[in-house]
């Protein structure tokens, strides 16, 4: 079948663009043979491949992205990689107390997944730094979500410290937040950093690695996947789809699936000196739809990043229209927390697709003879499409753990109301939340 859409993010790539150049993978230019093809090299493809390396150490992993390596969602994020349930259609990211122990245990398995490949692969330590994070509140309703969520926590026998103006300004150097509540396993990465390093180690003489090679068909014959690139074919039996909300162009998840985009904005480097606080954090919203707000410096300075607004994409692509209002919602955001920082400039501006499902599973499983899906991260995509991959690569090889045993009795992403119920219905959700979210924005 021929492949009908592809990746559409609009600016750079931030954290990419701040780091180093490096050496490019190559593009796929030629036909090749393989055991296992993987298409999407973000936290899901990566995953998969590095799972497939250890559970079939002797067979060959080819790994294709539409995009380089670092330049997708998994490398233009805000680099959370949270342990605890974040449900973003939550008022306080928290939902059924079962359903959530099960999440905090699937999150677990992932960061320790991450985590092992750091220490194994030898990923930098600034790409992965486990230093938890805080959810900051700005009002008397983002102290109330964020008493909920506290309470949640205990009940779910999770640790969690609040944190009251004062000691959230000797953090963030900010006036702005009324209180604040800190969980300690929160990862703190730096994602392209951390895509590109995994992606960088992985590569071996057993697997090899293509960007700038979309996929723009896929079909079986004779018992094996052909993966057609502009200028290229990958074969293999077996084939794990880590595309996230791409699976729809796929063929796969038509109608099931909710394509929203989120931004970011990161100012230039300025001296450490300029803002007070600590020189690295990272702050959530205690209201889901406000700012993720997070600083970061090195021995070239500081930074800050603000992430907010969603909006709601079915076609998977953002009309350039939108952005002026997304950034002018950023620099008032930026404003209000750091007035200090008056006249610093913004570097970068971009945004990234995330895929939602209304009943906040993943598209995962097998979903014809020898394609398996570990897409539609619910907009968590560092653990949960770390963890996606991870079980795609045991249920393609047969291997059996209590983990993949707990995917298995996931449902499937639940089928959209036909339109134009369903985009007038996000857009409105989206428009209501985000006024809901009022100075948590
Ligand atoms: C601004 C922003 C902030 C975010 N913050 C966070 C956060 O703090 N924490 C968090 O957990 N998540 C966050 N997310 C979400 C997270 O980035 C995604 O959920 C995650 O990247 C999904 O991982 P993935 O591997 O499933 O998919 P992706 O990272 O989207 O990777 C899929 C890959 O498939 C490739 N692909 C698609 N079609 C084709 C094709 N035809 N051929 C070849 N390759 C193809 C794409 O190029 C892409 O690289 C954020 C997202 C954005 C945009």
């Amino acid at each position: 079948m021929k492949v009908t859409g592809f990746p559409s993010n609009p600016g750079p790539a931030a954290w990419d663009a701040i780091l180093p150049t490096r050496a490019r993978f190559g593009a796929l230019e030629a036909e090749e043979t393989s055991d296992w093809l993987v298409i999407g090299a973000g936290f899901a493809g990566l995953a998969a491949a590095r799972r497939l390396s250890q559970l079939a150490p002797g067979d060959k992993v080819t790994v294709l992205d539409a995009l380089r390596v670092g330049e997708g969602p998994a490398g233009r994020n805000t680099g959370f990689m949270i342990d605890l349930p974040h449900d973003l259609a939550s008022s306080d990211y928290g939902g059924d107390v079962s359903a959530d122990k099960s999440i905090i245990a699937r999150n677990r398995a992932a960061i320790a997944f991450a985590q092992d490949m750091v220490d194994v692969l030898g990923v930098p330590r600034e790409a992965f730094q486990k230093v938890g994070k805080i959810n900051g509140a700005a009002s008397a309703k983002g102290i109330q979500h964020n008493a909920e969520y506290a309470a949640h926590l205990t009940q779910l026998g999770e640790p969690s410290e609040g944190l009251d103006a004062r000691q959230m300004q000797d953090i963030t150097g900010s006036t702005y937040y009324n209180g604040g509540l800190f969980t300690p396993g929160t990862v703190m990465l730096q994602p392209a950093l951390f895509v590109r390093s995994v992606a960088h180690k992985l590569r071996s003489n057993r697997v090899r690695i293509y960007e700038q090679s979309k996929v723009v068909g896929l079909e079986r014959a004779n018992g094996l996947w052909h993966a057609r690139c502009e200028r290229g074919v990958v074969k293999a039996p077996k084939v794990i789809l880590a595309v996230n909300g791409h699976a729809q162009s796929f063929g796969h998840f038509k109608r099931r699936l909710v394509h929203v985009y989120t931004y970011g904005s990161m100012s230039k480097a300025f001296p450490t000196e300029r803002l007070t606080g600590k020189e690295n954090w990272g702050l959530t919203p205690a209201d889901p739809l406000g700012s993720t707000v997070r600083r970061i410096s090195d021995a070239r300075g500081s930074r800050v990043i603000v992430r907010n607004r969603f909006t709601y994409e079915p076609n998977m692509t953002v009309n350039p229209a939108k952005l002026d209002r997304v950034w002018r919602t950023h620099d008032a955001s930026f404003k209000v927390r750091f007035p200090e920082l008056d006249g610093l400039e913004v570097e970068h501006r971009w945004g990234g697709h995330l895929c939602l499902s209304l009943n906040n599973v993943p598209a995962f499983g097998e979903i014809d003879e020898g394609l398996f899906s570990a897409c539609c991260q619910n907009g968590l995509g560092t653990v949960q499409g770390t963890l996606g991959g991870m079980m795609a690569a045991e249920l393609a090889t047969g291997h059996h753990s209590d983990m993949l045993a707990q995917m298995q009795t996931l449902d499937t992403p639940k089928r959209l109301p036909p339109e134009p119920i369903a985009t007038f219905g996000a857009r409105v959700r989206l428009m209501w939340g985000e006024r809901q979210a009022g100075v948590e924005l």
